[in-house]
């Protein structure tokens, strides 16, 4: 069964109260950027307090500083004005339970959806597989508070954001819907 339909009926009742959302500004009013996970538990609408119109939110699995990410926050300041940013990843990431070398033997095995057991991700599809997941770096996460240190500290450092930008880098709690900061990376991702 396609969720397509109950897509589009939800969307109908979404745009029939519209209202003056439609009045809205191109930069965010609130002049923020947020990178965090696709997971989708993870609702930064709710966990950040945000309306329509307010911040940018840049999704990826883990909520990595990839190049894509960056080329995302790049354009978030120079051409549409955010004045900070957050790195937000999450507890029970699922780019936790896996690394580059699982995930290619997996796809190599079978383009099939695999399963997740007590010691991580395994395949229950048939072939063929692709060994094309090999020329991918998947940006997996060894320890939450080190990858988000690492991503606040490649966005700081690269040469297309300017030092004027903060960068927090917090940790959300899937349990408790809790923001927790991890201080070496705001420290690093502070404002110069
Ligand atoms: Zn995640």
């Amino acid at each position: 069964m396609s969720v397509l339909n109950e897509v589009l009926a939800a969307n109908e009742e979404y745009a029939a109260s519209f209202g003056e959302k439609g009045e809205l500004a191109l930069p965010p009013a609130r002049g923020f950027a947020i990178l965090t996970c696709m997971d989708a538990r993870l609702d930064p609408a709710k966990y950040a307090g945000l309306a329509e119109g307010d911040a940018h939110v840049t999704r990826n699995a883990g909520g990595r500083a990839s190049d894509d990410a960056i080329r995302s926050l790049v354009i978030s300041y120079k051409l549409l004005g955010t004045k900070e940013w957050f790195v937000i990843h999450h507890t029970d990431c699922g780019m936790e339970f896996f690394t580059d070398e699982v995930i290619r033997g997996l796809l190599a095995n079978s383009l099939e959806t695999a399963a997740l057991g007590e010691n991580g991700f395994y395949d229950v599809g048939e072939g063929p597989g692709s060994h094309a997941g090999d020329y991918i770096d998947w940006l997996t996460i060894a320890d939450n508070a080190k990858s988000v240190v690492e991503d606040v500290r490649r966005i700081k450092t690269h040469p297309l954001v300017p030092a004027r930008i903060p960068v927090y880098g917090y940790i959300y709690d899937v349990k408790s819907g809790r923001l927790l900061e991890v201080p070496e990376a705001t420290a690093i991702g502070a404002a110069a």
